[in-house]
């Protein structure tokens, strides 16, 4: 199977999408675990995209294509995936279409979750990582519904868009996003 994930930061796609993937055995793919662990690791791709990921800035596009890129074309991707934080933008998800098409592959589901702006302002300020300072914040959640919202539509089109709930327990989300997939 192979999944892309969509949220604002706070929605709670990384526990959710962890979850998911060990119950389907496909790769977890984390866009920004994938660009902190660059930064971590001073890679030359890191050193560019640390000033972004400080600042809560999108990083451009063809850094993110590179390291998404990259990682889609280790073996273990082969057998399914889902995609956390990628693609992000209108022009992320074309790019990742023609990958698609290129390598004979297609999408099963995009699953968004949705949950109010309080909601993830408190979730938000609970979690404390370094880049979720308060101004950081807005400026992420800025992004998300100028950026990323579209996308919503963009898939919606293409009928594969799940919107899903993202209020209650997490075991309470679980379970609708195991419905919206067709996961029994
Ligand atoms: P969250 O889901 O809480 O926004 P992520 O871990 O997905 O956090 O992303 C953290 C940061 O990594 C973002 O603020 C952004 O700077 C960068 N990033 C992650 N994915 C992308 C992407 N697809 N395009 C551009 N920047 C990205």
């Amino acid at each position: 199977m192979r999944i892309v994930f969509i949220g604002p930061p706070g929605a709670g796609k990384g526990t959710q999408s962890t979850r998911l993937t060990r119950q389907l055995g496909i790769d977890y793919l984390s866009t920004g675990d994938m660009l902190r662990a660059a930064c971590r690791d001073d890679t030359p791709l890191g050193r560019k995209a640390a000033e972004f990921l400080q600042s809560g800035r999108l990083v451009p596009d063809h850094l993110v294509h590179e390291i998404v890129r990259q990682r889609l074309a280790e073996p273990s991707a082969a057998k399914g995936f889902l995609l956390d934080g990628f693609p992000r933008t209108v022009p992320q998800a074309e790019e990742f279409d023609r990958w698609l098409a290129a390598n004979g592959q297609k999408l099963d589901a995009a699953v968004s979750l949705s949950v109010s702006r309080d909601e993830l302002l408190s979730r938000l300020a609970l979690r404390g990582r370094q880049d979720d300072d308060r101004h950081v914040l807005e400026q992420r959640l800025v992004h998300f519904e100028e950026l990323t919202r579209p996308l919503l539509d963009y898939y919606k089109c293409r009928n594969l868009m799940r919107v899903i709930d993202g209020h209650g327990t997490m075991d309470e989300v679980y379970a609708r996003i195991l419905d919206a997939v067709g996961v029994k």
